[in-house]
């Protein structure tokens, strides 16, 4: 059964659609539309646009607070642009990620990148100040393991593109690792390593058109490094692609594997997906039927998560994750004027105009309302002309 997860969705009058409705379940409310007049004076949360409601959470069970954090029980945090930017740590992260387990909360790193083990992640984190353990860092190399595992019998063979401990990582599945193409593999799983060469891709491409099952751990394009963006898995991917007209199953981000691996192991029903990315863990998360946060410390802009089309939309806006601790500010629709705080967006056409200020994260957390509301099924990025007018 999928996992559907409620959001904070304290403020809105859920509309039950018979046939959401599954068998056995507490209580499977759909919400829709995501934007219905608060009464006056409320502060209670909303979301941003319509998100799924868990069906193992009864409306009982709601946090009587408005704090973000309290309508879950865990996070499954990005690590670049979440935690730490290149070598530095980003403000006031540590202590919202110490916070975590203060409250009860579990806290599971995800990252797409399969060269560096947990051991080594975890470590590298602890480095920075932040709390980690191995048992608490997910990444593109397990969770392609495991993906893998489920597509070929065990004891099948696996040609391994990528790092020892992407072979370390299949080999735990019961799998055997072949070392060339001529030993017929059932599989190929390819995960970047730098010491990857054209040899390697080679014979990846000969096993794949031999009819070779093909797992990528991720496909990020780039791969940020400190004199500039490099290729990544997904460059190499393509290669092979290219070489063979094949396109490979993905485990990472922006796919429900590795989120969906990390909710399991790390025991949470109701996580939260952070994130700088729309296109990788905001659209993960959607995917995973999970509730996203975008924060915005990364690559990720309020401008850009206004444009994103409807599955990169995430359902909260926050400005760092010490935010996570803050009141949700309701967002109210009355005859098409969106409300957030003092801000109040309408969609005129293909302009957003807003009644606020442009340094005001409710400006945008309006706007977005109010554009995504109009736009709820776009499957490109389209920004709108932004015209902010004096409030009040
Ligand atoms: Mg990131």
């Amino acid at each position: 059964m999928s996992r559907q997860l409620r959001n904070n969705l304290l403020n809105l009058k859920p509309t039950l659609l018979p046939d959401e409705v599954e068998p056995g379940t507490l209580k499977h409310q759909k919400v829709t539309p995501a934007f219905e007049p608060s009464p006056a004076g409320s502060d209670e949360g909303t979301a941003l646009h319509e998100s799924k409601p868990d069906s193992k959470t009864s409306e009982s069970e709601v946090s009587k607070t408005n704090r973000l954090i309290d309508c879950f029980d865990g996070v499954l945090a990005d690590l670049d642009g979440v935690v730490y930017t290149g070598p530095q740590v980003i403000d006031g992260a540590i202590d919202a990620l110490d916070q975590l387990a203060r409250e009860g909360k579990s806290l599971a790193y995800v990252t797409n990148n399969a060269s560096r083990s947990p051991e080594d992640v975890a470590t590298h984190l602890r480095e920075l100040g932040a709390p980690a353990t191995t048992e608490q860092v997910f990444g593109s190399a397990l969770a392609g393991a495991v993906l893998l595992a489920g597509e070929v019998a065990t004891g099948a063979k696996v040609l391994v593109v990528g790092s020892q401990f992407l072979a370390d990582s299949v080999r735990a599945q019961g799998l055997v690792v072949v070392p060339t193409s001529d030993d017929r593999p059932d599989a190929v799983i390819q995960g970047f390593s730098p010491a990857l060469c054209w040899k390697d891709l080679a014979e990846a491409a000969y096993a794949i058109a031999a009819g070779a099952t093909w797992v990528a751990t991720n496909v990020d394009m780039t791969l940020p490094q400190e004199r500039g963006f490099a290729p990544g898995n997904g460059a190499l991917v393509a290669a092979v692609a290219a070489a063979t007209g094949k396109s490979p199953l993905v485990a990472g981000k922006p796919e429900a594997a590795l989120f969906e691996t990390a909710a399991r192991h790390s025991g949470v029903d109701r996580p939260l997906v952070v994130g700088d990315r729309l296109d990788t863990d905001i659209l993960g998360g959607n995917r995973a039927g999970m509730s996203t946060v975008l924060v915005l410390t990364g690559v990720d802009s309020v401008q850009t998560a206004l444009g994103a089309r409807s599955d990169e939309r995430p359902n909260y806006l926050i400005r760092s994750l010490g935010e996570l601790y803050e009141e949700y500010p309701a967002i109210t629709a009355d005859d098409g004027a969106y409300s957030c705080g003092a801000a109040v967006a309408r969609v005129s056409g293909s302009t957003v105009r807003i009644s606020g200020h442009e340094d005001d994260l409710n400006s945008w957390r309006a706007a977005c309302a109010a554009w995504w509301a109009a736009h709820p099924d776009k499957t490109q990025d389209a920004a709108p002309e932004i015209v902010f007018t004096t409030a009040g």
